[in-house]
């Protein structure tokens, strides 16, 4: 069985690797783009080819494959998610109408097959499905265990070529350098907050607890009044603290799935239905701008 990977970091590519060798490919390719392509020459030893393309270019990653593909016709295609990998793949599986998963957690081969399993419903559940070859199998990360890099094979470089997609121009994201993962308690914030500078009721509090202060999406990637890395969810953060306190937040199942690892979650809103109560350990139905004053007060005495 062949076997291309696409990827566009390195761990991914050394994650990957593993996955193809234990799924017994007899030649795997690696097209490396973006940051991998530069250290395509570390990698080459690994597999039979290394095809390397600098450019991250959505377009030239997907016509470099298209071409791969049709030179090489793999079985199986894998990746380990990223944006630009699950752009690439999408394309190729629309257009050569070959099946794809995406949330992988384990995979196995079976004759003319892959069977796997994969997280669904924000990956509270999993679906074992199997598909036939040639497929495209997107794995989560670290579901392999990363291969040792391992320089002297072949390296073919790949030229950006005529794209429609142009790159105009970079932006710095904001960034507050919070660690929300490393934190032993974070203080959620939701949509209950009707105003930026109403945050401050929730600094206050994580200040006094030593924790850190996260969002949902709506106040970090929507508002914007808190950073990108401070965005809690499947599309942001996944968190484990000891104590996770969802202040105005309604408990939906994108917010929900990336806090469970939390040992204790405190939920306070003031709907006695919404939904997060279901899932919080502890849960205080109030209006937040009456309860988190007070909530402050008694712990600022109790600390002198
Ligand atoms: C593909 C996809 C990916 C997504 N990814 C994410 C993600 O990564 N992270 C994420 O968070 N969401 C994500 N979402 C959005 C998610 O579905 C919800 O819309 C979002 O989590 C809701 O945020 P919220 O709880 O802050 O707001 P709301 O759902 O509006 O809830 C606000 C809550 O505040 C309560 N409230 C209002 N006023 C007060 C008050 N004065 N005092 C106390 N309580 C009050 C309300 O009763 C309500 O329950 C995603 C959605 C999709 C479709």
């Amino acid at each position: 069985m062949r076997t291309l990977i696409v990827a566009e970091y390195v761990r991914d590519a050394l994650e990957s690797v593993r996955a193809a060798k234990t799924l017994g490919s007899d030649k795997v390719l690696l097209l490396a783009f973006g940051p991998t392509a530069l250290e395509a020459e570390n990698l080459s030893g690994l597999v039979d080819k290394v095809y390397a393309l600098s450019s991250r270019n959505p377009e030239s990653v997907y016509n470099s494959l298209r071409s791969i593909y049709e030179e090489e016709e793999p079985g199986l295609i894998i990746g380990v998610v990223s944006k630009n990998v699950k752009d690439a793949l999408s394309r190729l599986a629309g257009a050569y109408d070959l099946p794809m998963s995406t949330e992988v957690v384990e995979v196995s081969v079976e004759g003319d097959s892959v069977k796997y399993r994969r997280g669904i419903l924000s990956e509270r559940a999993y679906s074992v499905e199997k598909v036939p070859m040639p497929a495209i199998i997107l794995l989560n990360p670290r579901v392999f265990e990363p291969e040792e890099a391992k320089p002297g094979g072949e390296v073919v470089k790949l030229e950006e070529g005529n794209t429609r997609v142009k790159s105009i121009g970079i932006s710095r994201k904001q960034l507050s350098g919070v660690k929300l993962e490393e934190a032993e308690i974070v203080v959620g914030v939701g949509r209950g907050f009707k105003k930026k500078e109403d945050l401050k009721l929730a600094f206050d509090l994580a200040e006094l607890l030593g924790g850190q202060v996260g969002g949902s999406r709506p106040i970090a990637a929507d508002f914007k009044w808190l950073p990108e890395d401070a965005w809690i969810g499947i599309s942001g953060k996944r968190i484990s603290p000891k104590l996770y306190m969802a202040i105005g937040i309604s408990g939906a199942p994108q917010h929900m799935s990336a806090v469970m690892g939390s040992k204790v979650i405190v939920a306070v809103n003031k709907d006695k239905n919404a939904p997060i109560f279901k899932q919080a350990d502890y849960g205080v139905v109030a209006d937040l701008y009456q309860f988190l004053p007070i909530l402050i007060k008694k712990i600022r005495e109790r600390k002198g």
